[in-house]
């Protein structure tokens, strides 16, 4: 089937403003969620198409290339099948997850078990997912760091033990035998079609409470202020996401834990820029220090280091400092420290120094005279870059 078009699928035109796309996709979203359409593969699949539209045009670049060119513009990373449901529940759970009884995303897994009749296997409820930005600086990245941190997450109740009832006393939901889902039978043009869906005495939990608990309305848990532990390992870049299993927010009444994703954000550094595990240091040195050879200075992210400045060496000439980068994330090998040495031209002269500088520039070695090498432009570009 060939795909649809992505504003026809959110219901917008061209021109629809950020909020008006949100404000679509919110809907299509909440109207199609696995929560409310359990095993209604029709359903699961708009809600992907949805999800997928939502990527592309909440996106500036995408939303461009894809104005520019349609599908073909953007499918070799989104393809149809590019975005899985975890993707959708971790990117997008947040934009409509306080309508799900303020708990986020009640990402709801194990339906790829269902299908097996009355002795099918129960639905597992999964606590939804955290998302958390961590602010690192490139001493912390160089170094791999422990972090604290904050996280406003949903926890098992402690008054009942995360049961949800006062005494702690659970019994089977008797509606659903405790499988949490419930089967209904319809008749339609092919024949009778079984349908799976989410218990909705039990809210899937597969058990229910005879007196509900007064701190969490039977719930079974509660929002909680935590501080929690993360390691994150040397090298990782901005955008990367790291994803703690488990320490998300807790499912009701018993359940899998949702899992906390760490989102790395590099703070740009005062000395150094960053490409991949290289790094960059613009360094400053006299005249006569580039004329005379020189020891100089640089600082690295591990401390100062000493380096030589050759006689005669030019401006703009970029040194190499092997293994002073950043440590590649999986653990083999480390970027270089390249350094451009640039000679420092003063900005103003006094009576004196003009004098000195008019004499110098009388003398031959001061006339200006490069060799075919200096003269190439794009030779000099790219011993930049190798
Ligand atoms: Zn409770
Ligand atoms: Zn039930």
């Amino acid at each position: 089937m060939a795909k649809r078009d992505y504003y026809e699928v959110l219901g917008v035109g061209k021109n629809a403003t950020p909020e008006e796309l949100k404000k679509a996709y919110r809907k299509l979203a909440l109207q199609y969620h696995p929560d409310r359409n359990p095993g209604d593969k029709e359903a699961e699949e708009k809600f992907k198409e949805a999800a997928e539209a939502y990527d592309v045009l909440s996106d500036p670049d995408k939303k461009a290339r894809y104005d520019q060119y349609g599908h073909a513009g953007v499918d070799g990373n989104y393809g149809a099948q590019g975005m899985s449901m975890d993707d959708i529940f971790s990117q997008f759970g947040s934009l409509f997850g306080d309508l799900f009884g303020g708990r986020g995303f009640g990402g709801f897994s194990g339906f790829g078990g269902f299908g097996g009749g009355a002795e099918g296997p129960r639905a597992v409820q999964k606590g939804s997912n955290l998302r958390i930005k961590v602010k690192l600086t490139l001493e912390e990245i160089d170094q791999g760091v422990e972090k604290k941190i904050k996280v406003n997450k949903f926890v098992p109740c402690k008054s009942c033990n995360g049961t949800g009832d006062q005494g702690g006393v659970t019994e089977t939901c008797s509606h659903c035998h405790g499988r949490g889902i419930v089967t209904e039978t319809r008749r339609s043009i092919l024949g009778m079609m079984q349908t799976q869906k989410q218990c909705p005495y039990c809210g899937g939990s597969g058990k229910t409470v005879k007196n509900k608990c007064h701190d969490c309305h039977g719930d079974g848990i509660v929002k909680s202020e935590e501080i929690i532990t993360i390691n994150i390992p040397a090298g990782v870049s901005d955008g990367m996401q790291l994803a703690q299993r488990g320490q998300g927010n807790a499912a009701p009444r018993g359940g899998i834990n949702g899992d906390l994703i760490i989102v790395v954000e590099e703070q740009p550094h005062e000395l150094f820029e960053r490409q991949e595990n290289n790094l960059y240091y613009n360094a400053f040195i006299t005249i006569a220090e580039a004329a005379l050879g020189a020891l100089i200075e640089i600082p690295t992210l591990r401390g100062k280091v000493r380096v030589k400045i050759d006689q005669g060496t030019p401006s703009g000439k970029v040194l190499r400092l092997k293994g002073k980068g950043l440590p590649s994330v999986n653990g083999y090998g480390r970027g270089d420290l390249l350094v451009q040495v640039n000679v420092w031209v003063p900005k103003s002269v006094n009576k004196e120094e003009k004098a000195i500088l008019e004499e110098l520039s009388k003398h031959p070695n001061f006339q200006p005279n490069p060799t075919k090498q200096e003269r190439g432009f794009f030779d000099k570009m790219k011993d930049l870059f190798n």
